[in-house]
C-alpha cells in the first residue's frame, strides 16, 4: 500500500514476463501500437499524441520540459509538494526563467494567484502535479488549463500519481502535456514513461528557434517512432522495454475494460472509506481539506505523542507496506499510504486494521 511501485495484476506479470521479442517482432508492433491508441482514451484525449519511452516519471518530466522551453523562456511552476520544487530545478537546468508559486504545506495555490502571475509577464509556459506524492494534495486541473487557454501559455500536468486514478480529461481541459509513469495507477512494473501531448504543443515545439537541449528526450527522435507503431510499421531510435510494453497493453486493457468513470469513482470511495476510518481513529490528514485531497494516496499526520521511527517499525511487522514522509522538513511527521490500480476494499480494510494495531503498539489508544 505504498503510493508506487503498487501491486501488479497477474495478467499482467505473465505478460512481463514473456519471452522476450525483437522490438520489430509483429506481435510487439502491434502490442506497442495497440498502447499507443489506447493512452488516448485513458487520458482523454483522442487529438493527443502519445509516447511511449523507456524510463522513469522524472524522465517524463524532463522530456515534457526539455521540448517546450528554450533558454530565457519564462515558466511558472505551481507546486503543491517535493515533486513540483524538482519540475522548478529541472527546467532552470535548460535555461528557464523559473517562477515558483508555492502553496502552504497541505493546500493549493489559488487561482486567482495563478492568474495575478500570468498577468505580470508573458510566460510560455506553467507547470502543476496533479497529485503531489509528498502531501497527497490534489490540484484541480479544469481552472488551470483555462487560464493556459486564456493567457497562451502551454500547460504541463505531471501526473505520475494521478493519471489512471484521478479524473484527466485532457481536451476538454486543454491541458497540453499530461504524463505519468508505468508503476503507479496505469499498473505496470517501473521503467516506462508516458506522455499525452496536444497538437498546440506539438506545434510550439515545432517552431522552436533552438534545438532540445537533451538528446534523448527530443520528439524528433521519437515522434517518427510513435507514428510508425501506430500503422503498424516497425521503426528505432532506442530499443523499447519490450517485456513493460507487453505488460502496459495489458494492463491498459483491463483499465478500459473497468471504464474511466467507474475506476475513478473506485479510487474516489475507496480513498474516502480509508480517511473516515483514519479520521475515526483521531488522525488528521495533511490536506486541509477533501475537495484538495488525492483519491490515490493519503497522508496522515501521526497523532501527538506516536514517534514515526516507531510507527513505520511496528507497520513493517504487519501484513502492510506503507510509506513514510517525503517532505524533508516534516518527513519524520507523516506516514503515506497508496489505494490506487487494483486496489480493493478488503484492502482498504486490513491496511486500516494494521494501523490502528501500529498506534497503539506505540502506546496510542484510538478513541474506538
Ligand atoms: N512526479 C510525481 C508526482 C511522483 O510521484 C513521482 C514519483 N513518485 C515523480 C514525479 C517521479 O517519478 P519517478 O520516481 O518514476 O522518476
Amino acid at each position: 500500500m505504498i503510493p508506487g511501485p503498487v501491486e501488479f495484476e497477474p495478467a499482467v506479470m505473465r505478460a512481463v514476463g514473456m519471452a522476450t521479442t525483437s522490438h520489430v517482432a509483429p506481435a510487439f508492433i502491434e502490442a506497442f501500437g495497440h498502447s499507443l491508441e489506447m493512452m488516448r482514451e485513458v487520458w482523454m484525449s483522442p487529438s493527443g499524441q502519445p509516447f511511449i519511452i523507456a524510463g522513469t516519471g522524472t524522465l517524463a518530466m524532463d522530456m515534457a520540459g526539455s521540448n517546450l522551453t528554450e533558454p530565457g523562456d519564462n515558466v511558472l511552476v505551481i507546486s503543491t509538494g517535493y515533486f513540483g520544487d524538482r519540475y522548478a530545478g529541472l527546467l532552470k537546468r535548460y535555461g528557464a526563467d523559473v517562477t515558483l508559486l508555492k502553496a502552504e504545506v497541505g493546500d493549493v495555490v489559488k487561482v486567482s494567484a495563478i492568474e495575478k502571475e500570468l498577468r505580470k509577464k508573458r510566460y510560455r509556459l506553467l507547470t502543476f502535479t496533479h497529485v503531489d506524492t509528498s502531501t497527497a494534495v490534489r490540484v484541480d486541473p479544469e481552472p488551470i488549463g483555462m487560464l493556459g487557454e486564456k493567457y497562451g501559455v502551454l500547460t504541463i500536468l505531471d501526473g505520475v500519481c494521478s493519471v489512471a486514478g484521478e479524473e484527466l480529461r485532457q481536451d476538454e481541459w486543454n491541458i497540453d502535456v499530461a504524463f505519468t509513469a508505468s508503476q503507479k495507477a496505469v499498473g505496470v512494473p517501473p521503467g516506462l514513461a508516458l506522455m499525452v501531448v496536444s497538437e498546440r504543443a506539438m506545434e510550439a515545439w515545432r517552431n522552436r528557434k533552438t534545438p532540445v537541449g537533451n538528446y534523448y528526450c527530443d520528439w524528433s527522435n521519437w515522434l517518427p517512432v510513435m507514428r510508425a507503431y501506430e500503422e503498424r510499421r516497425p521503426s528505432y531510435f532506442g530499443t523499447p522495454a519490450v517485456n513493460l510494453v507487453a505488460g502496459l497493453e495489458v494492463s491498459l486493457d483491463i483499465i478500459l475494460k473497468e471504464g474511466m468513470e467507474r475506476r475513478i469513482a473506485r479510487h474516489s470511495n475507496l480513498a474516502h472509506e480509508f480517511r473516515t476510518a483514519m479520521h475515526d481513529l483521531g488522525l488528521k490528514m495533511i490536506p486541509l481539506n477533501e475537495d484538495i485531497s488525492a483519491s490515490t494516496l493519503s497522508a496522515p499526520w501521526y497523532p501527538e505523542g506516536v514517534d514515526g521511527t516507531a510507527f513505520m517499525k511496528a507497520i513493517s511487522q504487519s501484513d502492510v507496506i506503507l510509506a513514510g514522509g517525503l517532505l524533508p522538513e516534516l518527513k519524520d511527521k507523516y506516514f503515506r499510504v497508496g489505494h490506487m490500480g487494483s486496489v480493493t476494499g478488503g484492502d482498504i480494510l486490513v491496511t486500516v486494521a494494521s494501523v490502528r494495531n501500529a498506534l497503539k503498539s506505540c502506546g496510542y489508544s484510538p478513541g474506538i
